[in-house]
């Protein structure tokens, strides 16, 4: 953390925030609305766990209802504040309008450190959780639908829908009120991976535009480039796996609690996971040098820089000494005000947050429209759209015949073009797209503006006249 004293999490947010209104046009008081948060419920709670009550204590923030249901994780860890839940809701609203997922912002948290309890006294907690929050209309498939955070996961999810499930025994929606649930369970294929896919794409819309690459000091594409990512969790490690083994990116150093991991040649991503799933850290891992004081190597040279951790790990004490030219964040708000300002005169390109790790959001919402509409993406197009695909596949093998040796298909082509696209297809189509989409969005104001120099004001200006717009639409 800083020595120097910086703003909160929240006031950081905050100061992003103002730095894009004050290049908008909005009356001040639909300015105000939009930044302040809603409503911040805290519960505290007692679970008997080894012959004692414990006491728990959980928020659920509610940062803007211009859209409902609203929308966002539950995070465990024992820093969980209410500062920190406001921001990272705050960064809901904003995500969730940038990337179009019809929700508003919201975030939850409790205050534990999971790696302290059993599952099964963890199912004893996130129940109870569950039950205050869901009484509330704080989880609930039309009103507030959380989702995995820092901490938790599918198995979480899947004791959230259950616990709303048997509080609501007539509701059909019910398995709406959480996404993030495994695959048994109302889940949906891909969601996982989803926001590691999402920093991927990402990526690769940014070096799908040379003008971009050039502006972080860079050229070429994402093959050879070399990376350094900051936590191997699930966004880390999806992240860093597959822009390593589909991009031909080198991965070069792998920050974790307990130190870093460096190798010029490229890390092995999955041997490094592994290392960590079975020793609790990154220490002792032999195909690699191991540096003890892991934060050095956020300075470390490199490409590019992904912090997929914790907020505020960029700050004002280190800033100065960022080596990579272009930092993406996958993480909820590693960067703060100060350490952006820095950055920003430095020249380095940040893709912020509110896109980069937008991809979660985007296929939670796929899920939620999954359960809503009670049937698996593709189940009534592929076979027919495969039954197409062969008339015109018999019409090929005709003019081969035909030709003789002068023409025939490619070998792979049958299979290929035959094969009707799965759920999992779909899901990865359909958060391609969005990644495009939403990229191109902030680029048109990022290069059609003079007053505008860099990707995170550019993303709060296209984020916040969409929610501008939804207020005014609603007579606000
Ligand atoms: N916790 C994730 C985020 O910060 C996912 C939220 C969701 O899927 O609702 O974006």
């Amino acid at each position: 953390m800083a020595a120097v004293q910086e703003p909160s999490f929240r006031q950081s947010v905050d100061l992003m925030f103002n730095r894009a209104v004050g290049l908008m046009d909005l009356p001040p008081g639909l300015e105000q609305k939009i930044r302040v948060c809603n409503a911040t419920y805290t519960v505290r709670f007692g679970v008997r766990l080894r012959g004692e009550i414990q006491t728990f204590t959980g928020y659920r923030s509610v940062h803007s209802e211009h859209m409902e249901p609203v929308k966002g994780g539950i995070r465990y860890a024992i820093g969980v504040n209410q500062d920190e839940v406001e921001a990272l809701a705050a960064l809901m609203t904003y995500k969730c309008a940038l990337v179009e997922t019809p929700f508003g912002g919201s975030k939850g948290g409790l205050c534990i450190d999971p790696r302290q309890y059993e599952e099964h006294e963890l199912e004893l907690i996130t129940r109870r959780f569950a039950y205050e929050l869901a009484k509330r209309d704080l989880i609930n498939p039309s009103q507030n639908v959380p989702a995995p955070d820092m901490g938790t996961g599918e198995r979480e999810m899947a004791w959230i829908a259950d616990q709303f499930a048997r509080m609501n025994t007539t509701d059909i929606n019910a398995k709406a009120c959480v996404t993030g649930k495994p695959l048994n369970a109302g889940g949906i294929s891909g969601r996982v991976e989803a926001t590691g896919r999402g920093v991927q794409y990402a990526l690769r819309e940014f070096f799908r535009n040379p003008e971009d690459v050039k502006a972080a000091g860079m050229e070429g594409k994402l093959d050879g480039k070399r990376i350094v990512v900051q936590g191997l969790g699930n966004v880390g490690f999806h992240a860093a796996k597959f822009l390593a083994s589909e991009d031909g990116a080198k991965i070069t150093g792998i920050i974790e609690r307990d130190g870093a991991l460096v190798d010029d040649r490229g890390l092995d991503v999955e041997a490094v996971h592994r290392w960590i799933v079975n020793h609790g850290g990154v220490k002792d891992y032999a195909d690699a040098t191991y540096v003890e004081d892991g934060a050095k190597v956020l300075e470390q040279d490199c490409d590019i820089l992904i912090p997929a951790a914790l907020e505020g790990v960029i700050n004002l004490t280190n800033a100065n000494n960022i080596k990579a030219p272009l930092i993406i964040e996958a993480a909820n708000g590693p960067v703060t005000a100060g350490a952006d300002e820095i950055l920003r005169k430095k020249g380095t390109v940040i893709i912020p947050d509110m896109y980069a790790n937008a991809g979660g959001v985007t296929v939670s919402y796929f899920e939620w429209v999954k359960n809503l509409s009670h049937i698996r993406f593709g189940r009534m197009q592929r076979r027919q759209e495969e039954a197409r695909h062969q008339l015109v596949v018999d019409e090929l093998e005709r003019l081969s015949d035909h030709l003789g040796d002068a023409w025939s298909m490619k070998p792979d082509f049958k299979q290929r073009y035959l094969r009707g696209a799965d759920e999992l297809e779909l899901v990865r189509s359909g958060l391609d797209d969005t990644m495009r989409i939403a990229y191109q969005s902030m680029r048109e104001v990022w290069h059609g503006r003079d007053d505008v120099t860099d990707l995170r004001v550019a993303a709060y200006i296209v984020a916040i006249d969409r929610v501008a717009k939804s207020y005014r639409a609603k007579g606000l």
